[in-house]
């Protein structure tokens, strides 16, 4: 289960956690718009509501006075391939001997299918075929024979693949990140709390500070009743392997994110894009609104080099339409990019443009603006791309594509510009993102862009040196 998702996490000194944790969905919402939940403890007892939908219809007044308690969790869920699965939202929550637990993740396990025979084997019985749900059974069972932090520990050597999790063991929230921090994770501090989130601005918008990431391989302990946190460095691996997409198009450019701000981070790409393939045309336009931050960065670049090119919108967007990934069929995708995005007829008619997007998918949009622009009297279109060409899947927990439906995977940058329609077609190098991002090659997840991943991924090529967990059922104990 490609899990792309937003998790948060928060204890208050003196004040219920529900509402915190609901703008701070809100905040994150476009990490996940298929279900939204929170789980909080008042000391006595776990509450959870947990819906389908956007954070907006998924919560009412009652809704949010019920989940009672300074310390919770809460998360949203990115729709999968295929379309909605009420079994998968979250937080999972569940009772087991060992203490009430409520579990949000972000990313995607790769031998999730190893833990869960071999817990089932030892009797555990599962309700879902989402791998929150094998963590949270793992972590149940250490916790019968461990303190809590050893728990965690003993889980994190068993589970293999990205997670950035927010965890709620009784009253006590807890944020971790994989030993090589794939998905981001970062705490911060409130007037009153503490608070976990897979985004600063979700710490923003509860008026806080982002105190830092948290590291990969630690775990973070706030304690419950909102006075601070405890931080313990579970794993030590020597390489990282962040995830460049989350820099490219995932994340709100109002995040800081591994240190970097990633609105800079574009802009910084779109300079890099003029640099390696600008060209001089009438106009510079982004798809908004994921190219918005590379086209301005490229547009500066190209001013300060004195290209005569304007700047300027030349798409509208229905902002009511949600990301057109969520349409399951191809037909309804081509159908949304239109009802999506419309253009500015007196910027283009007539003219000769660069149109700036972060990446291509499958082809499905940028075939489609290409002919919208072409309709609206464009005389040339040149395609600028701030990625490089997505040559295979994520594993990791972006909700990409599979490798037959991704237009790069076997096509030259030529092919895909003759298909698509554009009079010129660039895509970014893989330099120009480790340049961007300010981190190597070693310390990156560049798998999409590869074909080689971080991590151990069954049936693909690996980058590196992995430790990937060895099973051991006979140092479990009976639940
Ligand atoms: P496609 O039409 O399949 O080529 O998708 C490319 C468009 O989708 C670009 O405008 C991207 O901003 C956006 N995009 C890229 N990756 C994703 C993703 N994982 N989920 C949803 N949208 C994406």
């Amino acid at each position: 289960m490609h899990e792309k998702c937003g998790v948060v996490g928060v204890s208050l000194t003196d004040r219920e956690a529900a509402r915190p944790l609901y703008y701070s969905l809100y905040a994150l919402q476009h990490r996940g718009q298929e279900s939204a939940g929170i789980v909080t403890h008042d000391g006595f007892q776990q509450h959870e509501h947990v819906e389908m939908g956007l954070v907006g219809d998924a919560f009412d007044q009652n809704d949010l006075d019920a989940l009672s308690g300074a310390n919770g969790i809460g998360h949203v869920r990115y729709p999968t391939a295929g379309g909605v699965n009420t079994c998968c939202a979250q937080p999972f929550s569940v009772s087991f001997k060992s203490g009430s637990l409520g579990l949000a993740h972000n990313g995607n396990l790769v031998n999730m299918e190893e833990v869960r025979d071999e817990l089932a084997g030892l009797g555990h019985a599962f309700t879902s075929d989402g791998d929150t749900e094998v963590i949270a059974h793992d972590l149940a069972r250490n916790l019968l024979e461990e303190d809590l932090v050893r728990a965690v520990k003993s889980t994190m050597g068993r589970i293999h693949g990205s997670y950035s999790l927010t965890i709620m063991h009784d009253e006590t929230v807890l944020g971790v990140r994989d030993p090589q921090g794939n998905r981001p994770l970062c705490i911060g501090e409130l007037e009153d709390g503490y608070v976990l989130a897979s985004e600063s601005a979700a710490i923003d918008t509860l008026g806080g500070e982002l105190i830092r990431d948290v590291r990969p391989g630690e775990l973070i302990v706030l304690r419950p009743d909102g006075s601070g946190f405890d931080s313990y460095q579970l794993t030590d691996e020597p390489q990282t392997a962040h995830c460049f997409f989350e820099h490219v198009y995932f994340a709100r450019p109002d995040s800081v994110i591994d240190e970097e701000l990633v609105y800079e981070v574009r802009r910084d790409l779109g300079r890099e894009l003029w640099e390696e393939s600008g060209v001089e045309t009438d106009v510079v336009m982004p798809v908004p609104d994921s190219g918005r931050s590379f086209a301005s960065g490229y547009a500066e670049a190209a001013a300060e080099d004195g290209a005569e090119t304007e700047f300027a919108e030349g798409l509208m967007k229905n902002r009511y339409v949600g990301r057109t990934f969520i349409m399951p069929t191809q037909d309804e995708r081509e159908r949304a990019v239109r009802l999506k995005l419309n253009p500015i007829k007196s910027t283009i008619e007539g003219r000769t443009v660069t149109l700036i997007d972060d990446s291509i998918v499958r082809g499905t949009t940028s075939t489609q603006l290409i002919e919208l622009l072409r309709d609206a009297g464009a005389e040339e279109i040149h395609l600028r791309i701030g990625s490089p060409e997505i040559v295979a899947p994520c594993y990791l927990g972006i909700d990409m594509a599979s490798r037959d439906e991704l237009i790069a995977a076997d096509k030259t940058t030529e092919e895909i510009r003759d298909e698509i329609g554009a009079d010129s077609l660039s895509y970014l190098s893989i330099e120009a993102i480790t340049n961007a991002l300010g981190k190597d090659h070693e310390n990156l997840c560049l798998g999409c862009v590869t074909s080689e991943y971080p991590y151990d991924v069954e049936g693909e090529q690996t980058d590196r040196e992995v430790s990937r967990p060895v099973i051991d059922s006979a140092s479990s104990a009976d639940d």
